[in-house]
């Protein structure tokens, strides 16, 4: 993995983000598509379209960053952002809602995105507290299956995933501009973070990368939560890997080992070197394959 996408996983699992100097990161923008791009700095990769209807952004990482990501937008178009959809409530991906909305953005996210965002929630991974978000940052319109944007010309429909890295998962597809932006539920180049006490699961993750394997061709370009634009090759390859492991956990859990056993048997040892070197090492998340598995 290389050191950006560990320095975004750190940063976004870090317990002390108020300590986190934001005035050496710099937004940056990719082109993806015609009119897509997307957008990186800390925290979860952003997507961003652009053109003749408006402004539409996906995830706005944290709130200081609010500035530098409206900046980077500006070089792209004079227009205001007009709607913000949350692919998850994570606060690497939703830190920005409440500048955005102040600004004339409509929020939009699942309904558990709102539900999670308005309580206090502990994330027992890191053994953090997550304090509940102002009234201005949460989503104002929520779906619970699907919604189409009819916008810039594309058909965009963001379809919630039954739970996978959180119960709050959704995929955003740009039918004209062939592009996917997957949340979470990609991590492109690591292990993925599952977020068992946000009702995330392996087998929801799995479950949703072969949904969007069969909607999709071989220029289809992803963007994932974390790491680079992918393709769909890449998502194979993170879908057969997560098969694999999976199953080499769930093996040993129905064999009768503890958690503490079954990653004492180090059953990601072979992926190691190319999904571990980031902040979710193999330990981590062979627990919470662990946790998570029926
Ligand atoms: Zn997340």
């Amino acid at each position: 993995m290389n050191a950006k996408l560990a320095a975004c996983l750190w940063l976004a699992a870090t317990p002390a983000l108020a300590q986190q100097d934001f005035s050496k990161v710099e937004v940056k923008a990719e082109k993806v598509a015609e009119g897509v791009y997307m957008l990186t700095g800390a925290g979860g990769n952003m997507g961003l379209s652009v053109g003749k209807s408006g402004t539409y952004l996906i995830d706005d990482q944290y709130a200081p960053l609010s500035d530098k990501i409206v900046l980077a937008i500006r070089l792209i178009t004079p227009d205001p952002v007009r709607f913000v959809v949350n692919t998850h409530w994570h606060g690497d991906h939703t830190g920005g809602n409440e500048n955005l909305g102040k600004a004339g953005a409509l929020l939009v996210a699942h309904e558990n995105v709102r539900k999670r965002m308005s309580t206090e929630q502990f994330m027992g991974a890191f053994g953090r507290k997550v304090e509940p978000s102002p009234e201005g940052a949460l989503p104002v319109v929520t779906f619970t299956d699907a919604v189409t944007f009819h916008w810039n010309g594309d058909e965009i429909r963001a379809y919630h995933v039954p739970p996978a890295h959180t119960d709050g998962d959704v995929i955003i597809h740009f039918a004209k501009a062939d592009v996917v932006h997957m949340g979470d539920v990609f991590f492109n180049g690591g292990y993925p973070f599952i977020d068992t006490s946000s009702g995330g699961r392996i087998d929801g993750v799995i479950a949703a990368a072969e949904r969007v394997l069969g909607g999709i061709g071989e220029k289809t370009r992803l963007i994932p939560g974390h790491g680079p634009v992918g393709t769909k090759a890449d998502l194979q390859a993170y879908r057969d890997g997560l098969k694999t492991l999976r199953d080499r956990i769930a093996k040993l859990k129905a064999e009768g080992k503890t958690r503490d056993q079954a990653i004492a048997a180090k059953p990601t040892a072979d992926y190691d070197a190319k999904w571990g070197t980031g902040f979710m090492k193999g330990d981590t998340f062979t627990g919470l394959v662990y946790d998570s598995l029926p």
